[in-house]
């Protein structure tokens, strides 16, 4: 749009000057804006909530509707629900009132780690366990694991009408993968050798800090198990995603993202599976500056890999949580977390969405703005650029 037309459209706004026209202005100014709800579960804490959404002038909410520890509102599909009352639907209450103050509502939906009630609930073939006795990843090698989420995810398009689905799949299989009797098959059958012996051998050389000798038969066997992984994690995205369409046509789906599924991702954006992917930072903090640098060169190498197809499709995840602070001890103060933020919104140079996670107090918001100023600068460098051209 040439400058002109700017103009003429700013004069004809400011002459019938309007919420619509502030709307718009905002709009303009940055892509999305979306704030994660906290999981809570009282119509205090939910009000709150969308007070502060509105005051951040945020226009999206991505809520949980189904986490590690279960269902947000009643299912038909698990008894595992976070609700207190038998009358109260927190998910449900949420939904009513960001709808009453225009901000959409995206469904979150974790495909990681599960426990809890789901723990107790769902077969023990459907989950790997970690390890720890109370929390299990999912299997994605198992259809039934897959067609809970499924389900799940269908239930709650139909049920909210959510504006949007928000999957997160980041830790779906940390550094202890799966060794169920599936996905040994599976692995067998591409690489005639026994899964659990080729994980412990990885996880050896691992533990001490070894980088795996050049000449070592694990080295392809290694390929070979992520090519797998990843094609299970492609498999489950898609089945989940279709599903997610034929319940709500239309509808946009994000996913969060971390350095180890970036091609995977990369791929699905680029086949049109995907609609938008978050590249989310909750992890830098606990481990210093140093994880922070890492994750900044990470996110701006992700951000130049998705340029490649369309930069709108990139948002940026925020994260400020005192509570998790308090707990790590190492962790800086939110406001430098945010400024960082800003930072790297600067570096890249155009315009981008902003997912936040974390507190929504005052001085949270006020930081907020400085954030979504950055982009708008951002955006007019980037205008600046291509008039020049
Ligand atoms: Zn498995």
């Amino acid at each position: 749009m040439n400058k002109t037309i700017n103009i003429i459209l700013l004069l004809q706004a400011s002459v019938f000057f309007n919420v619509e026209f502030c709307k718009n202005l905002h709009a303009e100014q940055y892509q999305d804006r979306i704030l994660q709800g906290i999981p809570v579960n009282n119509s205090e804490e939910i009000d709150t909530e969308i007070i502060q959404a509105v005051k951040g002038k945020f226009n999206i909410l991505a809520v949980p509707a189904f986490t590690r520890g279960g269902t947000y509102y009643k299912s038909n599909v698990i008894n595992s629900w976070n609700g207190v009352k038998d009358d109260f639907e927190p998910f449900n209450y949420l939904v009513t009132s960001a709808r009453k103050n225009s901000i959409r509502v995206y469904a979150i939906l974790g495909v990681y780690y599960w426990g809890g009630k789901i723990f107790k609930e769902v077969p023990a073939a459907m989950l790997f366990n970690s390890g720890k006795s109370s929390v299990a990843t999912p299997c994605p090698a198992n259809p039934k694991t897959n067609k809970l989420i499924i389900n799940i995810a269908e239930e709650v398009i139909a049920k909210f009408k959510a504006d949007g689905i928000v999957i997160d799949m980041l830790t779906l299989h940390g550094e202890r993968d799966c060794v169920c009797e599936l996905c040994i098959q599976e692995f067998d059958k591409i690489a005639n050798t026994n899964l659990a012996n080729v994980l412990k051998g990885i996880d050896g050389y691992a533990r001490v800090g070894k980088a795996i000798p050049s000449d070592s038969p694990l080295v392809q066997l290694r390929e070979k198990y992520s090519a797998l992984r990843s094609e299970q994690k492609e498999r489950l995205l898609t089945e989940l995603i279709a599903a997610c369409k034929r319940t709500g046509p239309n509808i946009p789906v994000i996913t969060i993202i971390n350095e180890r599924d970036i091609n995977l991702h990369y791929n699905l954006v680029k086949k049109g599976v995907i609609d938008r992917v978050l590249i989310m930072d909750y992890n830098y903090g606990l481990k210093g500056d140093g994880a922070y640098q890492s994750f900044q060169s990470q996110a701006q190498r992700q951000a130049k890999l998705f340029s490649d197809i369309q930069k709108s499709k990139l948002i940026i995840g925020a994260c400020s949580y005192s509570d998790v602070i308090e707990r790590g001890k190492r962790l800086p103060k939110p406001p430098a977390d945010l400024q960082r933020e800003i930072e790297l919104v600067r570096s890249l140079g155009y315009p981008i969405s902003l997912y936040y996670s974390g507190e929504t107090t005052d001085a949270q918001l006020n930081m907020l703005s400085a954030i979504f100023s950055a982009a708008t600068d951002a955006k007019s460098t980037a205008k600046q650029d291509n008039s020049r051209r």
